[in-house]
């Protein structure tokens, strides 16, 4: 057996106190114009508890090599955690800390009944062999098995998981606890309890806050110009549907890099080339190779940031063009350059609401699991439009009251109903 160096855990340390100064400025602005007592906003600032587990695995050629894995669960005040699993080279306890505390702003804006919480492995999933990538998850998962669980903490997918790794953990935690316990994760398959419209749902969400945002300035889908960075999950199904609605779609990408076509890409036959090419979108018929750096500086009504944090920062937030920045991702645009933008009129779409498509489909996945009654898929897809017009609806109303900008007015109803719901509960003991 060869043993490799373990990669080095970071404990949880006081700088977790507060996840990271962009997550705690929204936090605190919101807090400020709540008014908001200095107790509450402390208990907020923290999460409630931080794991991180050492994952040692037997590689497929018979070394060793040993993970940390971590789990953030930011606050359970509404409801048990939730929040995705990212398997990711950059996973760090601080990224996962940030996701987890977003997490709860967004669950409770959504009105869903459950807190915030994110895990994280951090390595390159396409470096590892499905055998390898299986070890891994059950493992990482049997070492969580008292943390998580239907009532408790609820993982799902998130950037480098998929319905495969919830169904390895959902099949791990149901052997530990001696039977089947579809309710532990969501976004697994349908065979196993899945719900119907989870894959497309984080896009469909993106889908429907973008036409909404076009439509409170008097236009449509079909006549908007779109760019989209990040071709995974939420990005693809993003660019079909708003494609499907008759928008052009100009440009997507990859880390690798992307494509553009003036006239607009077909983007199912993208999807089929896409898969035929190991995931690259390079060669597609009919567009040009594009770098990220440019796509973002293209000229379009609609950007949508769809791959990981921080893309638009200070360094590029001048070249961005588009009318419409849609977070798809979660923080990708600074601090600094989401004030910029705000500056020059631009509508930034808030991660909290515009992203929230899956996190609502979960929830109906699990209320379908708990009740052992499935719907079909008009009906996810008509119960999740409602909560995310509705929730659309709230923060631009609430945006327009208070006089404040379209973030931080999510974060104040996602903050005001998490704060409200400790005032009423107390502080215990
Ligand atoms: P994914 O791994 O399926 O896709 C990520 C995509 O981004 C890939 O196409 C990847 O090649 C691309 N990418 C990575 N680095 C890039 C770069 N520097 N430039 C351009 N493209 C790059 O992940 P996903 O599930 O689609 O998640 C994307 C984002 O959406 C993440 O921020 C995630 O937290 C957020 N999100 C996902 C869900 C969900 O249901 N999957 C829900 C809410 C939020």
């Amino acid at each position: 057996m060869v043993l490799s160096p373990l990669v080095p855990l970071e404990a949880p340390s006081p700088a977790h106190i507060c996840p990271a100064d962009q997550a705690c400025s929204y936090l605190e602005a919101a807090a400020r114009e709540l008014h908001l007592d200095q107790g509450v906003l402390t208990i907020l600032s923290n999460p409630r508890k931080v794991v991180t587990v050492s994952i040692p695995i037997k590689l497929d050629n018979g070394e060793v090599r040993v993970f940390a894995g971590h789990r953030v669960q930011h606050c359970d005040i509404l409801g048990p955690y939730k929040g995705g699993t990212r398997y990711h080279p950059a996973v760090t306890l601080q990224e996962v800390s940030v996701l987890a505390m977003l997490m709860t702003w967004k669950c409770a804006l959504l009105g869903i009944p459950y807190g915030g919480a994110k895990g994280g492995i951090a390595l390159d999933p396409n470096r590892y062999s499905v055998n390898e990538l299986e070890r891994i998850t059950r493992r990482y998962t049997s070492e969580l098995i008292k943390d998580i669980g239907p009532s408790v903490d609820i993982p799902a997918p998130d950037v480098g998981t998929s319905a495969r790794e919830m169904a390895w953990m959902m099949d791990t935690y149901s052997m530990n606890v001696g039977h089947a316990v579809p309710g532990v994760v969501t976004g697994k398959p349908i065979s196993i309890g899945g719900s119907r419209g989870r894959e497309m749902a984080t896009g469909r969400g993106v889908m429907i806050v973008v036409r909404e945002a076009l439509a409170k300035q008097g236009r449509a889908i079909a006549d908007s110009r779109i760019v989209i960075q990040g071709f995974g999950n939420v990005g693809s199904a993003a660019a079909l549907l708003l494609h499907q609605a008759g928008a052009k779609i100009l440009a997507v990408s990859r880390g690798s890099g992307g494509i553009f076509a003036a006239d607009g890409l077909d983007i199912l036959a993208l999807k089929a080339y896409s898969a035929e090419h190991d995931k690259n979108l390079k060669g597609f018929p009919g567009s040009v190779p594009i770098s990220n750096a440019e796509l973002l500086a293209l000229p379009c009504d609609v950007l949508i940031p769809a791959a990981l944090e921080n893309q638009i920062t200070t360094d590029n937030v001048d070249q961005v063009k588009a009318s419409i920045v849609a977070e798809a991702a979660n923080g990708p645009v600074s601090l600094e350059a989401d004030r910029a933008l705000e500056a020059r009129g631009v509508t930034v779409l808030p991660d909290i609401l515009a992203n929230a498509g899956g996190v609502v489909v979960s929830y109906l996945e699990w209320v379908q699991g708990l009740s052992y009654v499935f719907w079909d898929e008009e009906r996810v897809n008509r119960e999740m439009e409602g909560l995310i017009v509705h929730a659309f609806q709230q923060v631009m109303e609430q945006s327009q009251m208070r006089q404040v900008p379209i973030r931080l007015a999510a974060y104040m109803l996602g903050v005001g109903r998490v704060a409200q719901a400790l005032i009423d509960r107390g502080l215990y003991p």
